[in-house]
């Protein structure tokens, strides 16, 4: 059955900073049939398409005149199991966080670094999803993507993803492809990533010596809740800028200015600057203009304290990018995806 095209939709509940715009068209797909055929109207009417997950990482500064193409598929499925390496599958529509916590209920161990960030399978490798210490990319082990210019369907390895910081081939290419469903290979050994402190300074005030897979999700989970906004409560995107990486020489000459500067080696040639503090040191925390803000707790999360159009946080967005510059000779880079 051909799921219903609505007409005029508010994106309202659909994207995490709350933005009030309008759809022109809305459409649920729930399978690959219903994918197909929203893409075939879409090119009949000669309309774009957004395609959308769960608009955790999307900032809307106008109505969307477009087939807004929202995944709503479901499933998740183990397709190999050695013994030790058990590789899962997702449909794009399922919640992040459920399959995360469905993986640790089957006993699987990898993804539990990336517990409770928001949105869809489906998106998540778009921008090579990442939080202490893991990305996607470390258990990832395939993915079908529907190509939008021929029509077929492709397989995608680890290599074609071309997977970096908050970066893959498909964020590189908007529109190209839709990612119908992802695979991760998983073990049934822990693994443990403790390279964050906050993370092993919170098991150990647990109590926990021999952490499993599910007492890390938990103290990551308790970690997040504190650190970040509810969206349901604040809306925002989660980081809104992402960590620059500038050459050795850029990072010296801000530390001799400011020795306390958050910094990370990155090979030889580059180091990773914590775009929090940067914004945090130019006073930007907790800044307000109308409904558009810092929030008060994390210099790097932009919030919609209620009425804020995306305009104005994008204009805000602007503002602090050329306050960056001015201050460190650093330009900072949007995370979201801006439409
Ligand atoms: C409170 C909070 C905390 C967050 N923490 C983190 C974090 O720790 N690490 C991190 O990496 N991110 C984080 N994010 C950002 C966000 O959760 C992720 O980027 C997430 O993967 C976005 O998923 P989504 O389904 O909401 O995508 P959407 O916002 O719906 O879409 C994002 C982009 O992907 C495209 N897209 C969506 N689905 C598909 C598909 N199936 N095929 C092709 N293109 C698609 C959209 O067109 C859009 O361009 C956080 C966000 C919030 C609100």
């Amino acid at each position: 059955m051909t799921a219903p095209w609505q007409t005029q939709v508010s994106l309202k509940p659909f994207n995490t900073f709350g933005i009030d715009v309008q759809a022109r068209y809305l459409v649920h797909a729930d399978n690959d049939d219903a994918v197909r055929q929203a893409l075939a109207g879409a090119a009949e009417r000669q309309l774009p398409v957004l395609v959308l997950g769960g608009g955790s990482n999307l900032l809307l500064t106008r109505d969307v005149d477009a087939l807004v193409l929202h995944m709503a598929s479901r499933g998740r499925r183990i397709l190999s199991d050695d013994g030790e390496q058990v590789v899962i599958e997702a449909e794009a529509g399922e919640a992040w966080d459920s399959i995360v916590q469905w993986s640790l209920a089957q006993g699987l161990c990898g993804l539990e670094n990336l517990s409770l960030i928001p949105g869809t399978v489906g998106a998540a490798p778009m921008q090579n999803i990442g939080a202490y210490g893991i990305e996607i990319k470390d258990v990832f082990s395939g993915l079908t993507a529907l190509d939008r210019q021929t029509g077929e369907l492709q397989e995608f390895s680890l290599q074609d993803c071309a997977f970096a910081y908050r970066a893959s081939v498909f964020k590189a290419n908007p529109g190209r492809w839709l990612i119908l469903r992802v695979r991760f290979a998983l073990r049934r050994t822990l693994e443990p990533q403790l390279a964050y402190g906050p993370v092993r300074q919170r098991l150990q005030e647990q109590g926990v010596e021999q952490p499993t897979a599910q007492a890390i999700s938990a103290a990551i989970c308790s970690i997040r809740r504190e650190k970040l906004p509810d969206p349901a409560m604040l809306g925002n995107a989660g980081s809104f800028f992402k960590n620059p990486v500038v050459s050795v020489a850029c990072a010296e000459r801000i530390r001799a200015a400011h020795p306390g500067v958050v910094a990370y080696p990155q090979g030889e040639d580059g180091v990773k600057l914590a775009a929090g503090w940067l914004i945090e040191q130019a006073g930007w925390k907790g800044y307000r203009e109308g409904d558009a803000g810092v929030h008060s707790l994390q210099s790097l999360v932009l919030v919609n304290h209620g009425q804020a159009t995306g305009a104005q946080l994008y204009a805000l967005a602007g503002k602090i990018q050329d306050d960056i510059r001015t201050r460190f000779g650093v330009d900072l880079e949007m995370e979201p995806n801006v439409y």
